[in-house]
């Protein structure tokens, strides 16, 4: 659905982006030597380190496909990202949005900052990670991975989604309805009914009262929980069954012919 918006690539951007995600990801095949002048980053040799400058180490991070929900591990510099499973694809950015109004489909498998002088009138915003400092006034919010809530937030979790939740230092939250998920991360407080398919961490700065249903649980030292509990493994999905590649999308040209019970026609006799 949102990908049918969002902005187009132009082919030439598609082919550098695949180009630089083969050269990251399996080296150039080009040169099987390690030597090579332009190492890929993330096997940067320390004796160069004074030369790397100004590039940052890029780090593995995870991308949940919108479509499919497939979790695919990125490395390097990738513009253009395609999900391995579904093919959709997106842009790998970050974005901070302005202060002001904002209305407007994004659709980015980067993260999305919302700062706290920033209201979302309406649109649709979805990303991999999700920092809300602002405030929710009609915009649908999906964060593919995790949602940050930030001291000044006002989330609307009526239109929020999101797979971990990440409570910030200094936030009071009471959602108001039962919040599902995988893990929930508190460093400020959190009043209220949580459903996780994950675990429960409590940070030696954060607070839980309510009821919890999780697989897991840790409570750092320092950290406040009064909770009617239902915590064990069982509580978690089962393990996600091996995901055969899935077929290209169907292209009624290549629909393999249907059966025909119907005997060809007997040759006519003379
Ligand atoms: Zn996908």
């Amino acid at each position: 659905m949102a990908s049918k918006k969002t902005k187009v690539v132009d082919g030439f951007t598609a082919i550098r982006a695949a180009q630089e995600a083969a050269r990251h990801g399996r080296g150039d095949p080009l040169r099987p030597q390690s030597e090579t002048p332009n190492k890929p980053p993330g096997t940067a040799d320390p004796k160069s380190g004074a030369r790397i400058g100004r590039s940052v180490m890029p780090t593995k991070r995870e991308v949940i496909c919108p479509e499919c929900d497939t979790i695919s591990s990125v490395v390097g510099k990738v513009e253009l990202w395609v999900c391995t499973h579904c093919r959709h694809r997106m842009k790998l950015q970050d974005l901070e949005l302005p202060d002001g109004e904002w209305s407007d489909e994004i659709e980015v498998g980067g993260t999305v900052i919302i700062p706290s002088g920033t209201k979302l009138m309406g649109g649709k915003i979805t990303a991999n990670n999700v920092v809300l400092q602002g405030e929710m006034a009609g915009v649908e919010l999906r964060a593919c991975n995790k949602l940050t809530i930030g001291a000044h937030a006002k989330p609307d979790w009526v239109r929020l989604k999101m797979l971990d939740l990440e409570v910030g230092v200094g936030v009071n939250l009471t959602p108001g309805k039962p919040i599902e998920g995988r893990n929930l991360l508190l460093h400020g407080k959190f009043a209220g009914n949580a459903v996780l398919s994950g675990r429960l961490h409590i940070y030696a700065d954060g607070d839980f009262s309510g009821q919890l249903r999780a697989a897991g649980l840790e409570v750092e030292e320092g950290g406040g929980f009064r909770a009617q509990l239902d915590v064990k493994p069982e509580n978690a999905p089962p393990p996600p069954k091996p995901k055969a590649r899935a077929p290209a999308k169907p292209n009624p040209k290549l629909r393999p012919p249907v059966p025909r019970s119907n005997k060809p026609p007997p040759p006519q006799k003379k």
